[in-house]
């Protein structure tokens, strides 16, 4: 990309960004780069595929299941192309390491509502807790376990007793429990590996 291309990149960036400022958005777009050149993969708009968010997330932020990165990796893409944008990027980062509760909430729902119809179901419940839990092989009927959470979760939770959750549901939930935020699985980086790469990227500011 030519100079002038990446200024007015950063520039848009800038502006559209409710959570970096100039120098943060040039050492995001920096590392979008890097990641770009590593990609196996290259499509007709420039970004960087799957294995390598993954990656890069992994080792940033500590998440591991493979599971839970597919998730957030289809958070981040939302034109659904199969690989990241830079704006993708900048705006799935802005939630993950400064995100308000608000955008937190957002980001959590769409991971946990696995088709995408605007609820949380039993089934997807299910899934999640599923994945997430550490099943013991000792236990004789270890989905009997994660079927008592699910009716745990709909009793304290589903509001409306429509028997799934909406985001007003999940919402009102949060807001009195906030633990429940990651109710269905960890998804949100822990403080000291947001602090470990902001201070890692953000380190060395470009002119
Ligand atoms: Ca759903
Ligand atoms: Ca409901």
């Amino acid at each position: 990309m030519s100079r002038k291309r990446v200024k007015l990149l950063v520039d848009s960036l800038t502006r559209s960004s409710k959570h970096f400022n100039k120098s943060e958005v040039e050492c995001l777009v920096k590392l979008f780069d890097t990641l770009v050149a590593k990609a196996s993969s290259h499509f007709a708009g420039a970004g960087f595929d799957r294995t390598v968010f993954r990656d890069t997330l992994h080792s940033a932020f500590g998440l591991t299941d493979e599971v839970m990165l597919d998730r957030v990796f289809s958070t981040f893409d939302r034109s659904n192309t199969g690989n990241i944008t830079v704006v993708e990027w900048v705006e799935g980062l802005g939630v993950l390491l400064r995100g308000t509760l608000e955008e937190k909430m957002k980001y959590c729902f769409a991971i946990y509502d696995l088709n995408g119809d605007g609820y949380i179901s039993r089934e997807e419940m299910f899934q999640m807790l599923k994945n997430s839990l550490l099943i013991q092989p000792a236990d004789e009927e270890p989905d009997e376990g994660v079927k008592d959470l699910v009716e745990i979760a709909l009793k304290k939770m589903d509001y409306d007793h429509d028997g799934k959750l909406s985001f007003t549901d999940f919402e009102k939930a949060v807001r009195e429990e906030s633990l429940l935020l990651e109710a269905f699985g960890p998804c949100l980086p822990d403080i000291k590996s947001i602090i470990a790469f902001e201070q890692k990227v953000f380190r060395e500011t470009p002119k």
